[in-house]
């Protein structure tokens, strides 16, 4: 039986403290979330009934800086779920160094069977009820799954509504228009990338004849599957929730997109074949890229990986027990806290050009986006090779490190 979600990142968080030999107060410390928050949401239906909605918001650490990270939609959002991907963001915006904490938020609903006017009160009274806690200072919500840029326009105009006065860095990922940033939606992919590129560079692959299957085609798994096939990547694989595609000639991806756009999934896309999740992710491939749900490499599964490298798009798609299969296998893993950083990284961009009211080019982003990728790359690496530690082990050493040595300093109040 694989262990709840948040029970796996506290193994992982174990591992790291042992090897950190933290203080046990720090250790504890770092097993909690500082704040979290259940709201229960009414919301009129376009038929005139009114629905309950539950929603979270989980600050889980300050020591560093506000708290940030995303806010999603989707059927299977839990407390437990939230709590683990806000720790996540913890140790995520460390291991990149930037200056933040982090957090997550989520609401329980189906959106893919609502309306936009039922998603836009929905976020609208979501927002209202965690506006006390969310802030520039305090936290800064962003686009997660099934959440987008109208999302945050919608949550930055009522948290703006409410204080009397615009507040654009309330949350990041926003339209252009009302203080987004360039490069913000494609940053998460254009980080993976980089790390990616790294990493080859550093297990001394080739780009030639290089070949990628992907699992997931919303945001991250759809901009990686064009970043890579412009560099001339082959993509041999499209997996997303209804189905998966394989073509070892590779897969046009604008011509996959359309055909995903008018079907709503990849399956039945004419010039691959069928196949399903598991088989494809047995097929023979150099980087395997699962950026969907959590969980999808799995003690199932994981014995049929052929891949060389597998970068985590999505945060924790691989499960502690497959980790150990995947060990065995000597898999190279980009873990979801480094690979996915990209975005959260864009977003601390996105902020402080808020608050400077100050913005950047779209290369100067690139270039900065890259720089830390490559950095934080390099110290996991060093890390790793220096203490003998895997890639996953590695980061979160990384990562908490900065984090405790912050609340360490800090001290205990009062
Ligand atoms: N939802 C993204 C993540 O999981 C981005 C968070 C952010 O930009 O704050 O990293």
């Amino acid at each position: 039986m694989e262990k709840g979600f948040f029970e796996e990142v506290l193994a992982t968080l174990e591992n790291a403290s042992r090897f950190l030999n933290l203080p046990e107060p720090i250790y504890q410390r770092l097993r909690r979330p500082r704040r979290s928050i259940i709201v229960s949401l009414p919301v009129m239906m376009d038929d005139g009934s009114v629905r309950f909605f539950t929603g979270y918001r989980v600050q889980y650490d300050f020591a560093r800086g506000p708290a940030k990270g995303g806010f999603r939609y989707h059927p299977k959002v839990t407390l437990d779920e939230v709590t683990a991907l806000a720790a996540l963001m913890t140790w995520k915006c460390a291991v990149v160094n930037i200056p933040f904490g982090g957090a997550k938020g989520g609401v329980e609903c189906d959106p893919t069977r609502m309306s936009r006017d039922e998603i836009k009160r929905l976020t609208r009274r979501y927002t209202y009820e965690i506006a006390l806690m969310i802030g520039p200072e305090i936290d800064i919500p962003a686009p997660d799954m099934y959440t987008d840029e109208q999302v945050m326009a919608w949550m930055m105009d009522t948290y703006s509504m409410m204080k009397g006065y615009t507040v654009p860095g309330v949350v990041t990922g926003k339209p252009i228009c009302i203080g987004g940033s360039l490069g913000r939606k494609t940053a998460t992919s254009q980080g993976l990338v980089a790390v990616v590129c790294e990493a080859l560079r550093f297990l001394k692959i080739s780009m030639e004849g290089l070949t990628a299957c992907i699992i997931g085609f919303g945001n991250v798994g759809k901009g990686c599957a064009r970043i890579l096939s412009d560099m001339g990547v082959r993509i041999t694989g499209i997996a997303d929730s209804k189905g998966a595609i394989y073509n070892p000639k590779g897969i046009d991806i604008s011509a996959v997109s359309r055909h995903k756009k008018e079907t709503g999934s990849v399956k039945g896309f004419g010039s691959a074949e069928d196949v399903d999740l598991d088989e494809l992710i047995g097929k023979e491939v150099d980087v395997l890229i699962p950026a969907a749900l959590e969980g999808q490499i799995n003690s199932r599964n994981a014995h049929r990986v052929r891949a060389r490298i597998i970068a985590e798009g999505a945060n924790n798609p691989v499960t502690r027990d497959a980790d150990e299969i995947l060990k065995e296998k000597e898999v190279f893993i980009i873990p979801d806290i480094l690979a996915n950083a990209g975005g959260v990284v864009v977003s601390y961009f996105e902020w402080v050009q808020d608050l400077q009211g100050f913005f950047w080019s779209r290369d100067e982003i690139a270039s900065r986006l890259n720089s830390i990728m490559k950095k934080a790359f390099k110290e996991v690496v060093d890390m790793s090779l220096d203490k003998g530690l895997d890639m996953r082990t590695s980061a979160m050493v990384v990562g908490v490190k900065r984090v405790a040595d912050a609340i360490s300093v800090r001290g205990l109040y009062p």
